[in-house]
């Protein structure tokens, strides 16, 4: 471990200007991938502020029907929450997709957003990585890349963003709040996180010095008619071969609003509009979801090992969507089909 100052900030203004004076600090909450990173020497802050005990917790009613979460809100708690159980159930699927128990008991809701890639090569100091060190090259490329992106990758990098809780937020079509040295914005999910391009060390569009503060949901949450599905090497504590969030609005057998997304295959959640778009008016059945499906892959492109992934993000489309039709959603506690 590197030596680092330690200082704890008593509110959202104390940390961002802690955090203005101090360039290549870093924020710390539950520190469940920061903490592995600085063990690691793949992150060297000089200054962790620390941001646990700012008043960020709570889950609260929005006034036009959405809910605004909390970035300190524990993944436990979130997932566990009545109004996101009741009203947002594919939040709550996916939380409990992500993980262990005891991670999701540490584990923040703004830090989730934050977690780094886990290719083996970004942890492993002793290879080329472009996205620990810019312009090094990439070693996944031409090695092992089970794990590794088949949408939107770039030359300078093909990995993965690892969440669950963002591939649902994106279905969602959340909101990022964030706080920084010039104020206050708010960041439509779709756009908080980006494709590696020849940047591969950005994995997100936040400004020096910004702090995410909240996540809000706009009042649709699909609870009738989702599902999260997470294909995985192992039932839990595995990161996604391939995921699928998918919300439906029903009415008399046919898709009224459709949405859905990819994760465990592109450096964000992967949705696609025009894939979407085609669902809407359509009878809900498989030929429709393998034609919507059809059209998230016809620019998919694998590499050496993961090829296989092509066919099974297809497959997993329609399965999820399916699932959501009939409203029997992927269970994640027991990891049955209900
Ligand atoms: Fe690094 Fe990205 Fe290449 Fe993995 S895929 S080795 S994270 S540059």
């Amino acid at each position: 471990m590197i030596d680092f100052q330690y200082v704890r900030a008593g509110s959202v203004g104390e940390a961002v200007r802690l955090m203005a004076e101090s360039p290549g600090a870093k924020f710390i909450a539950g520190g469940t991938n920061l903490v592995d990173l600085m063990k690691m020497h793949i992150e060297r802050p000089a200054r962790l502020i620390d941001v646990s005990r700012l008043p960020l917790d709570k889950v609260e009613a929005l006034a036009d029907g959405g809910l605004r979460i909390g970035a300190l809100v524990r993944n436990t708690d979130l997932a566990y929450h009545p109004q996101v159980e009741q009203r947002y159930p594919v939040l709550s699927s996916a939380l409990m997709a992500g993980a262990s128990q005891q991670l999701r008991n540490m584990a923040s809701a703004g830090g989730n957003l934050l977690q780094r890639t886990r290719c083996p090569y970004f942890y492993d100091v002793a290879t080329p990585c472009n996205k620990r060190e810019a312009g090094s090259g990439c070693s996944a490329i031409g090695g092992l890349n089970r794990m590794n992106a088949i949408l939107g990758a770039s030359d300078s990098c093909i990995a993965v963003h690892p969440s669950d809780m963002c591939v649902a937020l994106v279905v969602l079509e959340a909101k990022v709040h964030v706080t920084g040295p010039r104020g206050d914005r708010v960041i439509a999910f779709a756009d908080f996180h980006r494709l590696p391009a020849d940047m591969p060390e950005r994995d997100n569009t936040l400004e020096a010095g910004e702090l995410v503060t909240a996540i809000s949901l706009p009042p649709q949450g699909f609870a009738t008619n989702y599902t999260y599905l997470k294909i995985r090497d192992r039932l839990s504590y595995a990161f996604a071969l391939v995921s699928v969030a998918a919300g439906l609005e029903l009415d008399g057998g046919r898709v009224k609003e459709a949405r859905f997304a990819l994760g465990g295959v592109a450096h964000k959640p992967w949705r696609n509009a025009e894939a979407e778009a085609v669902l809407r008016g359509r009878p809900a059945d498989v030929a429709a979801f393998v034609e919507a499906a059809d059209l998230v892959l016809r620019e998919a492109k694998g590499f050496a090992h993961n090829v296989f992934k092509i066919d099974l993000a297809r497959r997993a489309i329609v399965r999820a969507l399916s699932q959501a039709a009939r409203g029997t959603p992927q269970s994640q506690s027991n990891k049955k089909i209900a």
